[in-house]
């Protein structure tokens, strides 16, 4: 458990980042998810959940809201649903009910959603977030299950509906089954709401649950964002929308609390409102509040029965929960001796910790394969923006590689162009390092070299031989230059000692 005390820090520290000067104003931020299940098929029909398929292909008049079409429940979904519930520390209800939540939108033939509304599947859990080098508790208010809508594509240049040419529906999305997940109003900073997403997202692929991939609209995120007052009550929140990366979701609840910020600031009272971030203008812009007023009507599902949750059913989808990062993240600091930070940047992406746990089955050295896999490794996919499974660079190169820097065949800062050569073609690490040339020299052209150094530099080597240690980093450079930089500066450094100390 946090002592709360040790939370409040975290919030002050965090929100005193971003507003600075203005430690009065305080951020106070929920997050709304919706995640698609990884189930095969949709939530009340038989076609299959897929992703860039030719529009239309994956329908049935269940999922077309045909009317007399019956919906049947997805009892992977509802189990998929309570194990990411127990995942986030959740209570699962022993009584859940479907509801309809009605409204008029073209993506909607039926007129209506098939969601969850006062008897959620999911109440009252908890994550634990890492934000810089604190963890704030977040509270999740509830999960639940529900059906999401298709998707409306706009023709024309900007890809929205205004100034579009026209709007087609794709109903082959109609029907994926989802979660919602709704968080306490407990982030206290857009870094902190960044992480949180960060950290839901590790959480959910761990277990299973969701691909929870943003780009393919698996995973999305809407904010709650106001300033508390500064009697200490709550201010009017905003709902902001539209935010297709974590990166995005930080940068949009900047610019909302600037927004909400300048209107108070100039006397002004926030309106409860709906706001759309624009990551190409980087800018929010508020709706018409009116616009967006629902009334959904929710009422029970007349055609589907209550979900019934048995304490044995639950208990047996707990027992297969799969490790958590957290778990896997305190694994890694115990078994492999790493820090706590190179534990949890390992951990924070499942194909990352995948990836460094077979590099070390393979025989890597933990802590190097550490070191190369949660930099430099990490550093390649993040400036080439691909993820893992778009590596070259596989477990056995990384393999080798720690291998040719331990037997002295390469330096380490050799290592690293052959690594980032392997992560573009694929090549095996020595087959790089013999085109290249990168192979440090070593064994009797290495001591030759030392030789040389000491002959040319009489007084410096003297100096050593006298204790002075200041100037064997100057020897070391003359041999690091005679080997035009292919020597290994500790192997160097070793052999200069031996030479001059008598070893
Ligand atoms: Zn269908």
């Amino acid at each position: 458990m946090l002592e709360s005390g040790r939370v409040v820090r975290a919030r002050q520290r965090v929100f005193g980042v971003q507003t600075q000067e203005r430690r009065t104003y305080q951020a106070v931020i929920g997050l709304e998810f919706h995640v698609h299940l990884a189930t095969r098929t949709k939530m009340f029909c038989s076609c299959r959940v897929t992703y860039g398929d030719e529009p239309n292909t994956h329908t049935c008049p269940v999922c077309l809201g045909h009317p007399g079409a019956l919906p049947v429940t997805n009892e992977k979904a509802v189990e998929l649903g309570a194990m990411a519930g127990l995942a986030l520390n959740c209570e699962v209800a022993d009584r859940s009910v479907f509801a309809r939540k009605n409204y008029f939108y073209p993506d909607l033939p039926k007129g209506y959603q098939i969601s969850q509304f006062d008897l959620p599947i999911c109440t009252g859990g908890h994550l634990d977030v890492p934000v810089g080098d604190e963890t704030i508790r977040v509270g999740i208010t509830r999960l639940h299950l529900e059906e999401d809508a298709a998707k409306n594509v706009h023709v024309g240049e900007s890809g929205r509906m205004h100034g579009s040419v026209g709007s087609m529906v794709d109903f082959n999305r109609g029907g994926t089954p989802l979660i919602e997940i709704v968080t306490e109003p407990d982030i206290p900073s857009p870094e902190a709401a960044r992480a949180t997403a960060n950290h839901l997202k590790a959480i959910l692929q761990a277990i299973g649950v969701s691909e929870a991939d943003m780009e393919k609209g698996q995973m999305r995120c809407d904010a709650n964002v106001s300033i508390r007052n500064p009697d200490g009550s709550f201010g009017t929140k905003t709902e902001l929308k539209n935010m297709n990366s974590f990166r995005f979701v930080e940068r949009g609840i900047v610019r909302e609390l600037e927004r909400q910020r300048e209107i108070l600031e100039s006397g002004g009272r926030v309106e409860q409102a709906t706001v759309h971030y624009d990551p190409v203008a980087d800018e929010v812009h508020e709706l018409r509040s009116k616009e967006f007023a629902h009334d959904y009507r929710y009422f029970p599902e007349p055609d589907l029965l209550p979900l019934e949750l048995t304490a044995a059913w639950v208990r047996e989808i707990r027992e297969r929960l799969p490790e958590l990062p957290d778990e896997k993240k305190a694994r890694f600091v115990r078994d492999y001796g790493l820090s706590d930070y190179a534990a949890g940047v390992l951990t924070a992406d499942r194909d990352l910790s995948s990836f460094y746990e077979e590099a070390v089955a393979g025989g890597a050295d933990p802590k190097q394969a550490a070191n190369w896999v949660s930099g430099d490794l990490r550093a390649l996919l993040n400036e080439s923006g691909t993820d893992v499974s778009g590596s070259k660079a596989t477990p056995g190169h990384m393999v080798e590689l720690i291998g040719l820097v331990e037997d002295g065949t390469i330096s380490r800062s050799a290592a690293k162009d052959v690594l980032a050569a392997v992560f573009e073609t694929g090549e095996a690490p020595s087959a790089v390092v013999e085109r290249e040339g990168l192979a440090s020299v070593g064994g009797d052209e290495l001591s030759g070299m030392v030789d040389g150094v000491i002959a040319e530099n009489p007084d410096e080597a003297e100096r050593v031989r006298n204790g002075d240690k200041k100037v064997v980093g100057f020897l070391v450079g003359q041999v690091m230059k005679a080997s035009r930089g292919s020597a290994d500066g500790g192997r160097v450094r070793t052999l200069l000692m031996e030479k001059l100390n008598g070893g």
